[in-house]
């Protein structure tokens, strides 16, 4: 299995490492060359704008956004769900906008700039999913088609829609790798179902 991080900004290499982990080939993604062969692909967090900006600029935005809506899975987290998201308050920034979602951008103010907080993720098993949020979004409303997948303080923190994936905390910055797994298993659902 081939995996993509995007790599042009932001916490990527912490990713590449939980995905070496549990055995996949990765490619750091800064060209389009290095979209051919991918079964799937990480937006890791950083800053949106930025992450944005750099999509058209190295000219990805189009191949990436394509080659989701072409069935291709992709994770987005903290700033990858604002990249994922179709709608983000207060904002016209750059997005792929691949999932019915509206999010809000540094939603916890100031004084709790970054958290952590045990989550009840019921796809993942019984044990709680420890989320590291940093400057984090949450997705204020969605549309049925996507699915509710952990919640924290009544605001939604993970959510996914089809092969499409989401979560406003950093997976990567723990050593637990049941969420990366989890995407995993979406990508060898995809594959085999191709
Ligand atoms: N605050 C950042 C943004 O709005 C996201 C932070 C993160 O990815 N850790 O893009």
């Amino acid at each position: 299995m081939l995996i993509g991080v995007l790599a042009l900004q932001g916490a990527f290499r912490e990713h590449k490492q939980m995905l070496e982990k549990c055995g996949c080939e990765v490619v750091e993604v800064r060209k389009n060359i290095h979209l051919e062969k991918l079964d799937g692909l990480i937006i890791p967090g950083g800053e949106s704008t930025t992450i944005g900006k750099l999509l058209e600029d190295w000219d990805l935005f189009q191949p990436i956004k394509e080659r989701g809506l072409n069935g291709m899975p992709i994770f987005g987290t903290c700033a990858g769900m604002i990249i994922l998201a179709k709608n983000i308050v207060d904002s016209d920034q750059k997005r792929l906008g691949l999932m019915d979602v509206e999010v809000v951008r540094n939603a916890y103010g100031r004084q709790v700039d970054s958290f952590e907080a045990d989550l009840e993720i019921s796809v993942l098993g019984e044990k709680p999913f420890r989320g590291i949020f940093i400057r984090a979004p949450y997705i204020k409303s969605v549309e049925p088609q996507v699915g509710i997948m952990a919640e924290h303080d009544g605001k939604i923190v993970m959510v996914r829609q089809g092969n499409f994936l989401s979560c406003a905390f950093h997976p990567e910055l723990t050593d637990d790798d049941r969420v990366h797994r989890y995407f995993l298993q979406m990508v060898n659902d995809a594959k085999n179902y191709n």
